[in-house]
Protein backbone atom coordinates (compact mmCIF):
# COMPACT_ATOMS: atom_id res chain seq x y z
CA UNK A 1 0.00 0.00 0.00
CA UNK A 2 3.43 2.24 0.28
CA UNK A 3 5.65 3.85 -2.84
CA UNK A 4 8.86 4.42 -2.21
CA UNK A 5 9.93 7.41 -3.55
CA UNK A 6 13.59 8.59 -4.42
CA UNK A 7 15.28 11.04 -2.05
CA UNK A 8 16.14 14.36 -3.46
CA UNK A 9 13.67 14.59 -6.49
CA UNK A 10 14.02 17.93 -6.01
CA UNK A 11 17.71 19.74 -5.94
CA UNK A 12 18.76 21.04 -2.79
CA UNK A 13 18.38 24.65 -2.94
CA UNK A 14 21.46 26.99 -1.79
CA UNK A 15 22.41 30.54 -1.24
CA UNK A 16 22.43 32.05 1.72
CA UNK A 17 18.70 31.01 2.99
CA UNK A 18 18.00 31.51 6.43
CA UNK A 19 19.12 29.15 8.53
CA UNK A 20 16.33 29.92 11.65
CA UNK A 21 12.77 30.97 10.65
CA UNK A 22 11.26 32.10 13.63
CA UNK A 23 7.04 32.37 14.42
CA UNK A 24 4.56 34.85 12.33
CA UNK A 25 2.91 35.54 15.93
CA UNK A 26 -0.29 37.40 14.30
CA UNK A 27 -0.89 34.26 12.07
CA UNK A 28 0.74 30.82 13.33
CA UNK A 29 -2.56 29.69 15.16
CA UNK A 30 -5.15 31.24 12.77
CA UNK A 31 -3.16 29.67 10.08
CA UNK A 32 -3.58 26.15 11.66
CA UNK A 33 -7.35 26.55 12.48
CA UNK A 34 -8.17 27.28 8.88
CA UNK A 35 -5.96 24.29 7.48
CA UNK A 36 -7.81 22.07 10.52
CA UNK A 37 -11.23 23.66 8.96
CA UNK A 38 -10.01 22.39 5.74
CA UNK A 39 -9.22 18.86 6.08
CA UNK A 40 -12.05 17.97 9.01
CA UNK A 41 -14.20 18.58 5.74
CA UNK A 42 -14.90 14.85 4.65
CA UNK A 43 -12.75 13.26 6.77
CA UNK A 44 -13.20 10.29 8.75
CA UNK A 45 -12.22 12.37 12.09
CA UNK A 46 -13.81 15.43 11.17
CA UNK A 47 -15.40 15.95 14.48
CA UNK A 48 -11.86 15.69 15.85
CA UNK A 49 -10.01 18.15 13.24
CA UNK A 50 -12.95 20.80 13.71
CA UNK A 51 -12.40 20.52 17.44
CA UNK A 52 -8.59 21.06 17.35
CA UNK A 53 -9.40 23.75 14.70
CA UNK A 54 -11.08 25.51 17.03
CA UNK A 55 -8.52 24.79 19.73
CA UNK A 56 -5.64 26.56 17.35
CA UNK A 57 -8.20 29.67 16.94
CA UNK A 58 -8.56 30.03 20.69
CA UNK A 59 -4.49 29.16 20.72
CA UNK A 60 -4.40 32.80 18.28
CA UNK A 61 -6.52 34.53 20.80
CA UNK A 62 -4.54 33.78 23.47
CA UNK A 63 -1.23 34.66 22.35
CA UNK A 64 -2.64 38.17 20.62
CA UNK A 65 -3.39 38.30 24.28
CA UNK A 66 -0.15 37.49 25.70
CA UNK A 67 1.71 40.55 27.29
CA UNK A 68 5.47 40.55 26.08
CA UNK A 69 7.59 37.66 28.09
CA UNK A 70 11.03 38.12 29.62
CA UNK A 71 13.94 37.43 27.36
CA UNK A 72 17.43 36.34 28.61
CA UNK A 73 20.02 39.11 28.78
CA UNK A 74 23.18 39.51 26.63
CA UNK A 75 25.56 37.68 29.69
CA UNK A 76 22.71 34.69 29.14
CA UNK A 77 22.50 34.82 25.44
CA UNK A 78 26.11 35.14 24.57
CA UNK A 79 26.33 32.04 27.98
CA UNK A 80 24.26 29.54 25.99
CA UNK A 81 25.79 30.79 22.80
CA UNK A 82 29.21 29.54 24.15
CA UNK A 83 27.62 26.23 25.02
CA UNK A 84 25.49 25.04 21.97
CA UNK A 85 23.02 25.38 23.81
CA UNK A 86 18.94 27.02 23.01
CA UNK A 87 17.79 30.57 24.31
CA UNK A 88 14.59 29.88 26.18
CA UNK A 89 15.47 25.76 26.93
CA UNK A 90 12.06 24.35 27.80
CA UNK A 91 12.30 22.59 30.69
CA UNK A 92 14.56 24.97 32.44
CA UNK A 93 13.46 28.57 31.45
CA UNK A 94 11.18 29.54 34.43
CA UNK A 95 7.66 29.67 33.33
CA UNK A 96 5.87 33.03 33.95
CA UNK A 97 2.11 33.10 35.36
CA UNK A 98 0.74 33.85 31.31
CA UNK A 99 1.27 30.20 30.54
CA UNK A 100 -1.73 29.60 33.22
CA UNK A 101 -4.27 32.60 31.74
CA UNK A 102 -3.38 31.42 28.03
CA UNK A 103 -4.85 27.92 29.14
CA UNK A 104 -7.82 29.15 31.30
CA UNK A 105 -8.34 31.54 28.43
CA UNK A 106 -8.54 28.33 25.96
CA UNK A 107 -10.62 26.13 28.34
CA UNK A 108 -13.37 28.41 28.13
CA UNK A 109 -13.38 28.90 24.51
CA UNK A 110 -13.60 25.78 23.47
CA UNK A 111 -15.82 24.40 26.10
CA UNK A 112 -19.28 24.66 25.05
CA UNK A 113 -19.90 22.07 21.91
CA UNK A 114 -16.57 19.75 22.93
CA UNK A 115 -17.62 16.04 22.99
CA UNK A 116 -18.72 14.85 26.25
CA UNK A 117 -14.84 13.35 27.09
CA UNK A 118 -13.48 16.55 25.95
CA UNK A 119 -15.89 18.34 28.06
CA UNK A 120 -14.83 16.54 31.43
CA UNK A 121 -11.24 16.82 30.74
CA UNK A 122 -11.74 20.39 30.14
CA UNK A 123 -14.04 20.63 33.88
CA UNK A 124 -12.00 18.68 35.65
CA UNK A 125 -8.82 20.88 34.58
CA UNK A 126 -10.46 23.76 35.05
CA UNK A 127 -10.68 22.57 38.93
CA UNK A 128 -7.06 22.12 39.07
CA UNK A 129 -5.37 24.20 41.13
CA UNK A 130 -1.44 26.22 39.93
CA UNK A 131 0.17 23.69 41.48
CA UNK A 132 -1.52 20.71 39.67
CA UNK A 133 -1.33 22.78 36.59
CA UNK A 134 2.47 23.43 37.08
CA UNK A 135 3.17 19.59 37.55
CA UNK A 136 1.27 18.86 34.27
CA UNK A 137 3.61 21.73 32.13
CA UNK A 138 7.03 20.06 33.19
CA UNK A 139 5.30 16.89 32.06
CA UNK A 140 4.72 17.97 28.97
CA UNK A 141 7.77 19.89 28.56
CA UNK A 142 9.70 16.70 29.58
CA UNK A 143 7.89 14.71 26.36
CA UNK A 144 5.98 12.56 29.05
CA UNK A 145 2.91 11.96 27.65
CA UNK A 146 1.61 8.75 28.58
CA UNK A 147 0.00 7.73 31.98
CA UNK A 148 -2.65 9.24 34.18
CA UNK A 149 -4.21 12.11 33.27
CA UNK A 150 -2.54 11.89 29.83
CA UNK A 151 -5.86 13.41 28.55
CA UNK A 152 -5.56 16.48 30.00
CA UNK A 153 -1.62 17.18 28.17
CA UNK A 154 -2.36 18.16 24.79
CA UNK A 155 -4.71 21.11 26.68
CA UNK A 156 -1.78 22.24 28.94
CA UNK A 157 0.58 21.83 25.77
CA UNK A 158 -1.52 24.29 23.53
CA UNK A 159 -1.22 26.91 26.22
CA UNK A 160 2.86 26.21 26.41
CA UNK A 161 2.82 26.44 22.55
CA UNK A 162 1.36 30.07 22.82
CA UNK A 163 3.50 31.03 25.87
CA UNK A 164 7.05 29.72 23.98
CA UNK A 165 6.10 30.99 20.45
CA UNK A 166 5.67 34.37 22.02
CA UNK A 167 9.07 34.11 23.11
CA UNK A 168 10.15 32.52 19.67
CA UNK A 169 8.94 35.52 18.06
CA UNK A 170 10.06 38.06 20.00
CA UNK A 171 13.53 36.35 20.15
CA UNK A 172 13.61 35.95 16.13
CA UNK A 173 16.31 36.31 14.33
CA UNK A 174 18.27 36.10 17.42
CA UNK A 175 17.86 32.91 17.73
CA UNK A 176 21.22 31.04 15.73
CA UNK A 177 21.32 27.39 14.37
CA UNK A 178 23.06 24.96 16.65
CA UNK A 179 25.32 22.29 16.29
CA UNK A 180 23.00 19.74 17.42
CA UNK A 181 20.29 19.79 14.53
CA UNK A 182 17.90 17.49 16.02
CA UNK A 183 16.44 19.86 18.83
CA UNK A 184 15.00 22.91 18.24
CA UNK A 185 17.53 25.66 18.46
CA UNK A 186 15.38 28.43 20.60
CA UNK A 187 14.03 26.06 23.01
CA UNK A 188 15.47 22.46 23.02
CA UNK A 189 12.29 20.44 22.09
CA UNK A 190 11.85 17.85 19.31
CA UNK A 191 10.84 18.40 15.82
CA UNK A 192 7.34 17.32 15.60
CA UNK A 193 7.80 16.85 11.77
CA UNK A 194 9.79 18.00 8.79
CA UNK A 195 8.47 20.87 6.30
CA UNK A 196 9.88 21.23 2.52
CA UNK A 197 9.59 24.58 0.82
CA UNK A 198 8.90 26.01 4.49
CA UNK A 199 7.93 29.23 2.80
CA UNK A 200 7.01 30.53 -1.19
CA UNK A 201 10.97 32.14 -1.33
CA UNK A 202 12.53 29.09 0.09
CA UNK A 203 11.19 26.33 -2.20
CA UNK A 204 13.32 22.75 -1.89
CA UNK A 205 14.18 23.71 1.65
CA UNK A 206 14.05 21.34 4.29
CA UNK A 207 13.47 22.34 7.63
CA UNK A 208 12.27 20.83 10.47
CA UNK A 209 9.45 22.29 13.10
CA UNK A 210 9.78 22.34 16.41
CA UNK A 211 6.45 20.56 18.38
CA UNK A 212 6.70 23.70 21.27
CA UNK A 213 7.88 27.24 19.69
CA UNK A 214 6.67 26.80 15.95
CA UNK A 215 10.78 27.75 15.02
CA UNK A 216 11.83 26.33 12.06
CA UNK A 217 15.28 25.32 11.27
CA UNK A 218 17.30 24.24 8.38
CA UNK A 219 18.38 20.52 7.70
CA UNK A 220 19.87 18.96 4.93
CA UNK A 221 17.39 16.89 2.88
CA UNK A 222 17.33 12.81 2.72
CA UNK A 223 19.24 12.60 6.22
CA UNK A 224 17.63 10.77 9.46
CA UNK A 225 17.03 13.50 11.53
CA UNK A 226 17.27 11.81 14.66
CA UNK A 227 20.35 9.88 14.13
CA UNK A 228 22.10 11.81 11.06
CA UNK A 229 22.45 8.59 8.90
CA UNK A 230 22.72 9.65 5.20
CA UNK A 231 20.84 9.15 2.10
CA UNK A 232 21.06 5.65 1.59
CA UNK A 233 19.47 5.09 5.32
CA UNK A 234 16.53 6.75 4.92
CA UNK A 235 13.21 5.78 2.52
CA UNK A 236 9.78 7.45 1.95
CA UNK A 237 6.21 6.35 2.60
CA UNK A 238 2.76 7.44 2.38
CA UNK A 239 -0.63 6.49 1.84
CA UNK A 240 -1.69 5.48 -2.00
CA UNK A 241 -4.03 8.42 -3.38
CA UNK A 242 -3.05 11.05 -1.02
CA UNK A 243 -0.63 12.39 -3.44
CA UNK A 244 2.68 12.21 -1.80
CA UNK A 245 1.63 15.78 0.44
CA UNK A 246 2.36 13.88 4.07
CA UNK A 247 5.63 11.35 3.54
CA UNK A 248 7.72 9.06 6.42
CA UNK A 249 11.06 9.74 6.40
CA UNK A 250 12.15 6.10 7.93
CA UNK A 251 15.70 5.13 9.15
CA UNK A 252 16.92 1.78 8.70
CA UNK A 253 19.66 2.17 11.11
CA UNK A 254 17.90 3.94 14.11
CA UNK A 255 14.37 2.89 12.96
CA UNK A 256 13.02 5.97 13.78
CA UNK A 257 10.85 7.76 11.23
CA UNK A 258 9.71 11.25 11.31
CA UNK A 259 6.57 12.86 9.16
CA UNK A 260 7.82 15.12 6.23
CA UNK A 261 5.11 17.48 5.09
CA UNK A 262 5.87 19.03 1.81
CA UNK A 263 4.29 22.38 1.43
CA UNK A 264 6.04 22.17 -1.68
CA UNK A 265 2.63 20.70 -2.84
CA UNK A 266 0.43 22.71 -1.11
CA UNK A 267 0.99 26.16 0.20
CA UNK A 268 -2.01 25.78 2.53
CA UNK A 269 -0.50 22.42 4.64
CA UNK A 270 0.45 22.90 7.99
CA UNK A 271 2.83 21.12 10.19
CA UNK A 272 0.71 20.52 13.27
CA UNK A 273 -2.66 19.97 11.58
CA UNK A 274 -1.30 18.08 7.95
CA UNK A 275 0.34 15.69 10.87
CA UNK A 276 -2.93 14.71 12.82
CA UNK A 277 -5.29 14.18 9.81
CA UNK A 278 -2.50 11.57 8.86
CA UNK A 279 -2.45 9.25 12.07
CA UNK A 280 -3.26 6.38 9.39
CA UNK A 281 0.23 6.77 8.06
CA UNK A 282 1.85 6.68 11.38
CA UNK A 283 -0.34 3.53 11.96
CA UNK A 284 1.38 2.29 8.79
CA UNK A 285 4.92 3.19 9.44
CA UNK A 286 4.85 1.78 13.39
CA UNK A 287 3.53 -1.78 12.04
CA UNK A 288 6.55 -1.78 9.93
CA UNK A 289 8.99 -1.71 12.98
CA UNK A 290 9.72 2.12 13.04
CA UNK A 291 9.21 4.63 15.76
CA UNK A 292 8.48 8.14 15.52
CA UNK A 293 11.00 10.32 16.70
CA UNK A 294 9.30 13.44 17.94
CA UNK A 295 5.90 14.32 19.36
CA UNK A 296 2.70 16.05 18.61
CA UNK A 297 1.98 17.53 21.97
CA UNK A 298 -1.89 18.08 20.81
CA UNK A 299 -1.99 14.16 20.42
CA UNK A 300 -3.72 12.29 23.04
CA UNK A 301 -1.66 8.74 22.80
CA UNK A 302 -4.00 6.04 22.13
CA UNK A 303 -7.30 8.56 22.18
CA UNK A 304 -8.29 11.17 19.73
ZN1 LIG B 1 11.23 25.38 19.86
ZN1 LIG C 1 18.24 7.25 12.07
Amino acid sequence: MTTLLEPGQIPQATGDAPSVLAPDANDVFAHRARRFAQLAEGHPLGDYLRFMGRLAEAQQHALDAMPAMPLPDDAAKSQSRQHGMPLVPAQSWPRVAAWRSALRAILTEVAPPASAAAASTIHSLQALDDAALEALAGRVLRTELYGEQADKLPFVAAALQVCWTRLAAQLGTEVQPLEEKGVCPCCGALPAVSVIGASAELPGLRYLHCALCNTEWHMTRAQCTACDAGESAVAYQHIEGDKGLVQAETCDVCKAYLKLIRRDKDAAADPVADDLATLALDILVDESGFSRSGPNLLLVPGGG
